[in-house]
């Protein structure tokens, strides 16, 4: 909560006028420090989640007051945005992916999958931003310090996005319309930056795309996109 508060207020933005909070799945890379968030008294934001995921969260003594739950693959507004819920391929309990939309720019929400079936291809279409997942470098994971069981995991199709599925959205299904193209949730033991820009570059120039390319870091907040 200290981190995110110190994000924000990098960017001019304050926690406690953030007005919702959409959370993915329950994996603790997503959730640490929500039920303390959900419970600070400066914190108005609505909290969405899956029906489902809501109970696998350990909320302490009680679930949050401002808690909103929906249907994965529904659509709902908040606020001016319209937002739009669909499952992905992950070790979670309902593990969902987002767009958003609002004044004619969409923004597209895809980390935590497995692979990227034709459904969430659908989905991930006419985005202008899309953040995608680029979690691992298939070589490094091989041989890193990730014991067998986790490797296989990661792996698995409903593990993580690795550089070489990204590689193949881009040469395949990326929107040429998309103006910016985020590559994020890198793991850091298994992938580097350099590797992600890489292969995201020769995907991007073999299609003659002019997509703008960012790699979202764990330790620093990104630049801030605007249309
Ligand atoms: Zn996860
Ligand atoms: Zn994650």
């Amino acid at each position: 909560m200290k981190d995110l508060g110190k994000r924000l207020a990098g960017i001019g933005e304050d926690l406690s006028h953030i007005d919702a909070i959409l959370i993915t799945h329950e994996h603790s890379d997503h959730v640490a420090g929500l039920p303390v968030l959900a419970r600070n008294k400066n914190v108005h934001a609505v909290i969405y989640m899956t029906r489902l995921t809501a109970p696998s969260i350990d909320w302490g003594d009680a679930p949050p007051r401002r808690l909103e739950t929906f249907q994965a693959g529904s659509s709902f507004p908040i606020g001016d945005i319209e937002v739009e819920s669909f499952s992905v391929p992950h070790d979670a309990r309902d593990p969902v992916g987002f767009c958003f939309e609002a004044e004619g720019v969409r923004i597209g929400v895809a980390t935590d999958l497995g692979y990227i079936p034709e459904s969430i291809k659908f989905h991930l279409r006419r985005t202008d931003l899309l953040l995608l997942e680029a979690n691992h470098d298939l070589d490094m994971l091989k041989v890193g310090p990730y014991p067998w069981s986790v490797k296989q995991r990661v792996v698995s199709r409903v593990g993580h996005l690795s550089n070489l599925s990204m590689s193949d959205f881009l040469c395949q299904d990326l929107d040429s319309s998309t103006a910016f193209l985020v590559l994020g949730h890198l793991s850091e033991q298994n992938n580097h930056p350099e590797i992600v820009r890489l292969m995201a570059t020769q995907a991007l120039d073999g299609r003659g795309l002019h997509t703008n390319l960012a790699i979202a870091e764990q330790r620093r907040p990104s630049e801030v996109f605007r249309f």
